[in-house]
């Protein structure tokens, strides 16, 4: 699984990065990036939770690889 950020729709309110930290930062433009590149399987479930919770909508799982 992995999860891609809509830069277009960050809003920089780090919600996500406090969910996930290890998968999640703010850039130097303070939107979100993804740190790692295959969500780790015990990660998902997080991951899951900052996707519904992203306010902006920005955060989409890709379950194809
Ligand atoms: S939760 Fe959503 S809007 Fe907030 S920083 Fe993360 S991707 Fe951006």
């Amino acid at each position: 699984m992995r999860v891609d950020v809509d830069r277009d729709l960050c809003e920089s309110n780090a919600v996500c990065v406090g969910i996930a930290p290890d998968i999640f930062e703010l850039d130097d433009e303070d939107l979100a990036v993804v740190t790692v590149d295959e969500i780790p399987a015990d990660r998902e479930a997080d991951v899951r939770q900052a996707v519904q919770l992203c306010p902006k909508i920005a955060l989409t799982l890709r379950e194809d690889g």
